[in-house]
């Protein structure tokens, strides 16, 4: 067999080829995998976190740098109520264990990045994590010219439909809300009434005068809440039509069993689906809700292991999965849950307030596209500092999440204007839930 022949049987592309019969000596000299694949082999020489908050969120976005001058990826570590955790884990931990390291084999990084630590699967780590591989995942686009969700198989749609979101600490304001997101072009709304859990329609003596607490902690009951969620639906049922998708997020701030009667509640006013209906804590739950109700349940934007959601997709307990991707360790990582997913028939929903760096916002589209399970995402508006600091952020048109089409996730960073938003002084943490007499609600 002479050597047109032998490369030929490996099926390389055309670069790989002309790497490797047009200078046979230089070939001969790097490995068999160096002179073969049609790539210059790249090493990772720094892994930093950058800081900004253009729109209030304290933002964290990891920077990989490589041997190439000029190539690097960006991935979102986004955590608001703990980003200087994230930073520490980021330069202090994964840089060290990343330098020096092929920027190609991106599942050989994270395998062994996510065991570095021996301890995982906690929020902190993940994050800093997913920095790192949605980072590889940029430059891998990059270095082969072509957007991310090429790389994944292509688009299964043109776009990736989405929900707006709309609140009114009244029926009236709620629906003037649903109506102009209608007439922006979204077909399906997210409505709340008031703040999550309704903390408004809570009257009356409580902690607060006992002196208990301090006095920015805000009172949840349950009681008001769930008699005003059946109102609410049927209000705007009743105004704004059938035609339009209706979500609905508890936010797990009822008891397992209040859930129960809630959900049996709403089935009449046909959600498309209703979010968070339990805490995590609380998952061996959701086969007594499930079979209770028909109500399509979203559930995930707090997990963070595989423990949590592998169990509620293969029992078919749940019909969209919602995590936060950052939180479950990578790109890498909703990738294979959305595989899992399809064949369980659950569909996507991934997590995207305004705590997720337009980068992260991305990464969510790109697997939108991708994915032939993709249910629904949640849409997000970014103001003009936004824009500044991350030019090449998706954009929504008309109800749909648009991604730029530039090879990687097609998303920078100017960290020069990032540095205009330093975080704000408060340190992020959700401040206190409390019932009536006090007691803690979560989250
Ligand atoms: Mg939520």
């Amino acid at each position: 067999m002479n050597r047109r022949d032998a490369i030929k049987g490996l099926g390389l592309g055309s670069a790989g080829m002309m790497a490797a019969m047009m200078k046979p000596n230089e070939a001969m000299s790097q490995s068999y995998a160096d002179a073969t694949r049609g790539l210059a082999p790249l090493k990772i020489t720094k892994v930093r976190a950058i800081t900004t908050s253009p729109q209030s969120p304290r933002l964290v976005v990891v920077k990989v740098e490589t041997s190439e001058p000029g190539l690097y990826g960006l991935g979102c570590a986004t955590y608001n109520q703990r980003p200087l955790s994230v930073v520490t884990a980021i330069e202090e931990y994964l840089d060290p264990f990343a330098r020096g390291r092929d920027v190609d084999n991106i599942e050989d990084l994270w395998q062994n990045a996510y065991t570095s630590s021996y301890w995982r699967n906690g929020p902190v780590l993940n994050n800093a994590l997913c920095g790192l591989d949605m980072a590889l995942w940029d430059i891998k686009g990059k270095r082969a010219n072509m957007p991310v969700y090429q790389l994944l198989g292509g688009k299964c749609r043109f776009a990736a439909d989405c929900y707006a979101h709309s609140s009114g600490r009244d029926f009236q304001q709620l629906e003037d809300s649903v109506k102009s997101k209608i007439e922006q072009g979204f077909r399906h709304v997210r409505i709340q009434l008031g703040g999550y859990g309704s903390g408004h329609l809570s009257k009356g003596e409580s902690f607060k005068e006992a002196g208990f607490g301090l006095a920015g902690d805000s009172r949840m009951d349950s009681r008001p809440y769930l008699k005003a969620t059946p109102k609410m639906f049927e209000h705007i049922r009743a105004t704004c039509g059938d035609e339009v998708e209706l979500l609905h997020d508890v936010h797990e701030r009822i008891e397992p069993i209040e859930a129960v009667g809630l959900l049996k509640e709403l089935e009449q006013y046909r959600p498309f689906f209703i979010e968070d209906p339990l805490a995590p804590e609380s998952n061996d739950f959701f086969p007594i809700l499930r079979r209770q109700t028909s109500v399509p349940i979203a559930m995930g934007e707090l997990f963070n292991s595989p423990h949590e959601w592998v169990g509620l997709i293969t029992q078919r307990l749940i019909d969209f999965i919602r995590v936060h991707i950052s939180q479950t360790g990578g790109f890498s990582v909703a990738r294979k849950i959305a595989t899992l997913a399809e064949f369980f028939d659950v569909r996507s929903a991934w997590h995207g307030p305004g705590d997720v760096s337009p980068v992260g916002h991305a990464a969510n589209a790109h697997l939108d596209l991708a994915i032939r399970n993709f249910g629904i995402q949640e849409s997000v508006n970014f103001n003009e500092a936004m824009l500044e600091v991350f030019p090449g952020a998706p954009t929504i048109k008309k109800g749909f999440m648009y991604v730029n089409e530039a090879p990687g996730f097609g998303v920078d960073i100017d960290e020069e204007k990032a540095k205009k938003y330093p975080f704000p002084e408060h340190p992020g943490y959700w401040s206190p839930v409390r019932r009536r007499d006090g007691t803690a609600v979560r989250p």
